[in-house]
């Protein structure tokens, strides 16, 4: 069996990968810090798709925790090791600067810079010695252009691209590609407080996204198809720029 884990798998974004990683025969690991129904609907999705899943909870922001729980797994399945990995699980706490408070900075950058780094650490060694993995981090065209009331989010995910870009060099001799999807507005519950009808004369394809069209590009790159592309910042964002 071919494994593969999601963070935050269970809605939006990160579910509709879980769903579209069935279509390369992978058995998916659907990641959730506190929403076990939702994530149940994700494993639900899988089945209905023909694949295989199982959830596995844990706070990517807890370095313990994701150690822990990653440690048992690879402790259960001594013979397998996750091959792709998305760093998905990611929260916005939009408010200007001035405003900021520590709260605001540290829960974002705990969350979608440390995640990164927790749970990637725990699973690269497996990919190093089995000279196979794909790494994709969803980070978002708030890291490449920076966006107003954003500056803890967009510091955030700049820095997951400087990491992608990084680790991309320090470990493709070992056949492991890192890349990153960067998306502009997808209908999920992250984008549930935006209108779009407000929103979208800006963009030129004059819509949000769908977290699918996120999925075509993460499947693409977790592929053989992508197998010479690294270090990589895709975009899906409608042709939205600066
Ligand atoms: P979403 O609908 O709000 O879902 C967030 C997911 O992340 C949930 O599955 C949630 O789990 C999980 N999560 C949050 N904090 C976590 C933690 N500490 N540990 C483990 N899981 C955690 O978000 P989305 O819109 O799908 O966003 C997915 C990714 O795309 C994020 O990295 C986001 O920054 C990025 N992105 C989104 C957009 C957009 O327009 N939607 C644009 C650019 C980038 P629970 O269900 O258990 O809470």
């Amino acid at each position: 069996m071919k494994y593969a884990l999601v963070t935050g798998g269970s809605r939006g974004i990160g579910r509709a990968i879980s769903v579209k990683l069935v279509t390369l025969g992978y058995h998916v690991l659907v990641n959730f810090k506190s929403n076990r129904e939702e994530a149940g609907r994700t494993l639900e999705l899988i089945a209905e798709a023909g694949g295989t899943g199982e959830l596995i909870q844990f706070n990517v922001s807890d370095s313990q925790q994701v150690d822990a729980v990653i440690n048992k797994w690879s402790e259960e399945h001594k013979e397998d090791y996750i091959e792709v990995l998305v760093n998905n699980a990611g929260i916005r706490k939009d408010i200007l600067m001035m405003w900021m408070e520590n709260k605001h900075w540290r829960d974002v950058l705990d969350t979608n810079l440390d995640g990164f780094f927790y749970v990637t650490r725990a699973l690269l060694k497996n990919m190093l010695v089995n000279r196979f993995g794909r790494i994709i981090n969803i980070v978002s065209l708030s890291g490449i252009k920076g966006l107003p009331g954003q500056v803890n989010y967009s510091a955030a995910k700049a820095a997951v691209i400087g990491a992608t870009k990084a680790l991309a060099q320090e470990i493709g001799k070992k056949n492991v590609t890192v890349n990153a999807v960067a998306p502009g507005f997808i209908k999920t519950d992250m984008t549930k407080d935006l209108n779009e009808n407000d929103l979208k004369n800006m963009i030129p394809l004059n819509r949000f996204g769908s977290p699918e069209e996120v999925a075509e590009v993460v499947c693409f790159l977790a592929s053989g198809k992508s197998s010479y592309i690294t270090g990589e910042v895709i975009s899906v964002n409608g042709g939205l720029y600066t």
